[in-house]
């Protein structure tokens, strides 16, 4: 038996090789046809043709055809997931997967919370601190970003969480934190969730030694990118002294 390859709604299942006239004849006659109807579509990564896709997804209905007929139901098919591009079906967990546009703005997100998060736990009245996370975000693709806006987004965040008074790693944050960095961690590469935490540290860093808030907000980052907190020490040192 030929394997069911399932695609675009022709015949799949062949119950013979083509190895005889008799063969030849079967195929024609009796096989399983798999109807395809499409219930959504959007935009995935396909891991067929490696790239931001158009799919279609889609159940189906399978029926033994005899004569080109179909004559018994044999149950449902899928759901799958159809790329439009190269035609491959995959099942429906391949849509956890962001795309390579959503992944790259979760990134993008994941700095600008990092980069306020350290602001709000030091606070903005270092003129170094300001000039490193404005590096971070200007790096991130956030050209416009600047000294200014960012000591006004900071003081909204203080005043929206009631921590304009005393920095430190408060719920509100914590959230934030968990909200832009835990739906993006399982989709980076280790280097990667660490470069997040140590673009943090450095700006955490550029007006002196830690203090006890931004290690606070180091430590939630870390926890949020699925990071040990030993290696999250560990890469707040190596913050201090290497440069990556
Ligand atoms: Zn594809």
């Amino acid at each position: 038996m030929l394997p069911d390859r399932e695609r675009n709604g022709r015949e799949s299942r062949i119950f013979a090789t083509p190895v005889s006239r008799g063969r030849v004849l079967r195929r024609r006659v009796i096989g399983v046809h798999t109807a395809w109807t499409t219930v959504g579509d959007g935009e995935f990564f396909c891991p067929g043709c490696g790239g931001d896709r158009n799919y279609q997804r889609r159940t189906g209905r399978r029926r033994f055809v005899l004569l080109g007929v179909p004559v018994l139901p044999r149950g449902a098919a899928g759901p799958i997931v159809e790329c439009a591009a190269c035609g491959d079906h995959f099942g429906t967990d391949v849509l956890d997967h962001p795309t390579t546009t959503r992944l790259s703005a979760m990134v993008r997100d994941a700095v600008h919370t990092v980069v306020l998060a350290i602001l709000a736990a030091g606070g903005t009245s270092s003129r170094t601190t300001l000039d490193a996370a404005v590096g971070a975000l200007r790096g991130a693709g956030f050209d416009d970003a600047c000294e200014e806006q960012l000591v006004a987004l900071v003081e909204a965040l203080a005043a929206d969480t009631g921590r304009a008074t005393v920095p430190d790693c408060g719920p509100g944050l914590a959230i934030e934190l968990h909200e832009a960095l835990g739906p993006l961690a399982p989709h980076l590469a280790p280097a990667g969730r660490e470069a997040l935490l140590i673009q943090g540290a450095r700006i955490a860093l550029a007006d002196g030694p830690y203090t006890p808030a931004e290690r606070e907000v180091l430590a939630t980052a870390g926890d949020a990118l699925t990071i040990g907190a030993d290696e999250v020490t560990r890469l707040m040192v190596a913050a201090r002294t290497t440069h990556f």
